[in-house]
């Protein structure tokens, strides 16, 4: 498995041990047209300056359809990062409520 699959994987709560990208049933993190197909770089030389690439934040999981719509860029990286960050919010929302808030 490549490296950044795994942190995507492991970022959004679906890595399981042994997992091959084949086992993943994951709708699109863009609209939910459909099946996960690839994980994709939203900025391939990555975020800001020292962050590198294979970081959660530059990291959404797409259906073919939206992949080339976003290949095409008739999605922008900004609203790719948005979408993200709304993502990795939602995540951290639903953490906090399984635990003891300080
Ligand atoms: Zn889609």
């Amino acid at each position: 498995m490549k490296k950044h699959t795994k942190v995507w994987l492991e970022s959004r709560g679906y890595y399981l041990p042994n997992m091959t990208p084949e086992d993943l049933d994951v709708m699109c993190e863009w609209d939910g047209c459909g099946k996960v197909v690839d994980i994709n770089h939203i900025d391939p030389r990555g975020m800001g300056g020292g962050k590198g690439k294979d970081v959660p934040e530059n990291l959404i999981g797409l259906s073919r359809k939206c992949h080339n719509n976003f290949e095409a860029k008739r999605i922008t990286k900004e609203q790719m990062f948005k979408k993200v960050e709304e993502i990795l919010h939602n995540r951290k929302l639903g953490e906090l409520i399984n635990q003891e808030i300080q």
